[in-house]
């Protein structure tokens, strides 16, 4: 398809930031562009506001004189709406309410020609609202620039439900001859960006919220080692906390109030004080001039003579890899906690969160709450001799960056999967639009999905169900990966774990006379399945919940037996929030939350379709014996 020709002029209705960007754009892009604004003078006003840019574009090198001189040949402020008449594309940038834009696409269809394209520059509203109305919506389509328009190159062309798919190939081969990256989005709540972004900062006020880590320690982690350009507390104060939390607002009241999107309570009392960021003098810091606090940084520990042996490469990048010195080994994190993969033995085991690469500047290290202190200094002088700043945090699921980053990935999945855009769409993007130094798909994909999952089922089992519930698409995708099998270390470790979960299932003939199935095992985690047959429901086609707690109870003992130590409940407690009937398929996914010495809690969430329908917590207490031959452990 190809572009709008040259010859063609272009309209821009609002004249404010954006209007005069896109203006700007499309005029040093060889168009004669006409300026409307509603207010007396402000399209004048704009039109001389973009003379200024261009002369500085022009002083930046970023523009030759003459093209600046021509560029501003062909502007013009025009004085009404009815002075697009002949343009061939009209892009709005007026304010954010759904009722003005209406009621101004409304003019534009009476005064512009039938074959012009009505583009909007919303960053919220939905296409199909604003073109409700139109005698000929097929026309319309959101084409959504960033902030500063001229300079920023990601572009996305947002197709509503009646857009014509030429309309879109049109804006598309158009950006692209503006000198933009076009990316193609369908008109859902935040389109791709506002809404694969909101994780960002979501977790970073969760991590705030729960006094576990300050701001600084986390703005610098995802800067220094997950290689973001800037934190999450550092841009929202530069975005401004009134713009992000509304985009926040909007995105979960368009999706339902989903608890994956809830706004941060500290953000919604940030704005009530007028605490908005660097425009207001502070923020979540302080203004300009007030001193940065330092990030938490370990003090330099001198490293003993030990030997440190790994397999699988150290490598904070990447799961799977294991470096230890006998006393102490270090493991990426994978949602469980260092408690966790601890366990009863006698070596500790010392938690590395995500890094973008080898090269990270900081890592940051949990250990378990009651770690002998030089195993933690160990493992803090290992990595500083490796040339990393380390941050110790506390034990929490997911540490700070791989939560971010597990749960950017599964709303980029997300994306894909309710067909927002393609995963090549939504990475160029977040690479290009919001700057992360990789796209969340392809990272949750090197990563691994089940890794990815992984993380998302440790924070739901600690935190939020709701909010962290991995989707039966993403859950496939885990269970198709199979991800950290490829290292043959963690295989050996999870075959036993397999193999001692298969000899408990073998001897269990209730769970097996429920039609039950088990679906996946790893150390301390499991998933069972079982559909809901004719026999397993009451006189109103509810399943009893006795069945539904046998299934949950069932996972548990399948994760708490992964130990390979012969396990026994010592309680447990359920939850039900939602009925199951007849033919569902429901799905029970155990994570061991806490184990210590032979005691441990596990935490069992049951889905049907995604949805949360019970919650089940099971403490359990280890037996002497094995299930099978300790010696096969390797
Ligand atoms: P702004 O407030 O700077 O400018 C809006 C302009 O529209 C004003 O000059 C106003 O006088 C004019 N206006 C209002 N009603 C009008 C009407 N009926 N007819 C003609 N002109 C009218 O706003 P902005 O930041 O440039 O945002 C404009 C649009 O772009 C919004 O939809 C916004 O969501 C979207 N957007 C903003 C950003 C951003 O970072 N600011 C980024 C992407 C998209």
């Amino acid at each position: 398809m190809e572009a709008i020709a040259r010859s063609v002029p272009v309209g821009v209705v609002g004249a404010g930031t954006m209007g005069a960007g896109i203006a700007q754009v499309a005029a040093v892009a060889g168009h004669e562009v006409r300026v409307y604004d509603a207010a007396d003078g402000a399209a004048a006003a704009a039109v001389e506001t973009i003379f200024a840019h261009l002369a500085r574009a022009v002083d930046k090198g970023r523009l030759l004189q003459e093209e600046a001189e021509d560029a501003a040949t062909r502007l013009r402020a025009v004085g009404t709406l009815e002075d697009l008449a002949g343009c061939g594309l009209v892009v709005e940038a007026v304010v954010e309410d759904l009722e003005v834009k209406r009621a101004l696409f409304a003019g534009l269809e009476a005064v512009c020609g039938p074959d012009a394209v009505l583009a909007t520059n919303t960053s919220s509203l939905s296409v199909d609202a604003v073109a409700e109305s139109l005698a000929a919506p097929a026309r319309v389509a959101g084409l959504h620039f960033f902030n500063p328009a001229p300079l920023l190159p990601l572009v996305e062309v947002v197709s509503g439900a009646r857009t014509d798919d030429g309309v879109a190939d049109l804006l598309v081969a158009t950006a692209a001859a503006w000198g933009k990256t076009p990316v193609r989005a369908a008109s859902t709540p935040g389109f791709i960006v506002n809404r694969v972004a909101r994780p960002y900062y979501g977790e970073a006020f969760r991590l705030l919220e729960a006094g576990s880590v300050d701001a600084a320690t986390v703005d610098a982690l995802l800067r220094e080692s997950g290689g973001f350009r800037m934190g999450p507390f550092e841009l929202a104060d530069l975005i401004g906390h009134d713009v992000n939390l509304a985009v926040s607002r909007s995105v979960w009241e368009a999706f339902g109030r989903d608890p994956r999107f809830t706004p941060s309570v500290l953000q919604e009392r940030l704005v009530a004080d007028g605490r908005l960021g660097r425009k207001t003098g502070g923020g979540i810091y302080g203004g300009d001039d007030a001193p940065r606090p330092a990030p938490s940084t370990a003090e330099p520990v001198a490293s003993g003579p030990t030997a440190w042996a790994s397999s699988g490469g150290f490598d904070p990048s990447t799961p799977g890899w294991r470096a230890g010195n006998g006393d102490v080994e270090l493991r990426l994190t994978d949602g469980r906690t260092a408690a966790q993969h601890t366990g009863g033995g006698p070596s500790t085991v010392v938690l590395v969160d995500l890094a973008l690469d080898r090269a990270a500047v900081r890592l940051g290290i949990a250990a378990p709450e009651h770690a002998p202190k030089e195993h933690v200094e160990a493992a803090i002088g290992f990595l500083q001799g490796l040339g990393h700043a380390v941050t110790v945090l506390p034990d929490t699921p997911g540490l700070v960056v791989a939560r971010t980053v597990a749960t950017l990935a599964a709303a980029a999945a997300d994306a894909v999967d309710s067909g927002v855009a393609t995963a090549e769409d939504v990475d160029t993007a977040m690479r290009l639009g919001v700057n992360y130094p990789r796209g969340p798909y392809e990272w949750g994909s090197a990563l691994g999905w089940q890794w990815v999952a992984g993380v998302l089922d440790a924070l739901a089992a600690a935190e939020d169900p709701g909010r962290y519930r991995v989707s039966p698409q993403l859950r496939r995708r885990a269970l198709e990966a199979g991800g950290r099998r490829d290292d043959p270390d963690v295989a050996g470790y999870d075959d036993l774990a397999r193999r001692a979960s298969e000899a408990m299932w073998a001897a269990d003939a209730a769970s097996q006379a429920l039609g039950m199935t088990v679906e996946q095992v790893s150390l301390g985690t499991a998933m069972v399945r079982m559909r809901v047959r004719p026999d397993m429901v009451n006189g109103h086609g509810v399943c009893h919940g006795g069945l539904i707690f046998a299934l949950a109870d069932s996972a548990f003992a399948v994760a708490c037996n992964t130990h390979n130590r012969r396990t026994v409940a010592q309680g447990g407690d359920i939850t039900f929030l939602a009925p199951a009937h007849e033919g569902d398929d429901l799905l029970a996914v155990a994570n061991e939350r806490y184990r210590s010495g032979r005691t441990g809690v596990c935490d069992v969430t049951v889905y049907r379709d995604g949805a949360t329908i019970a919650e089940f917590r099971g403490r359990s207490r280890e037996i002497p014996g094995t299930l099978v031959p300790d010696e096969e452990e390797t």
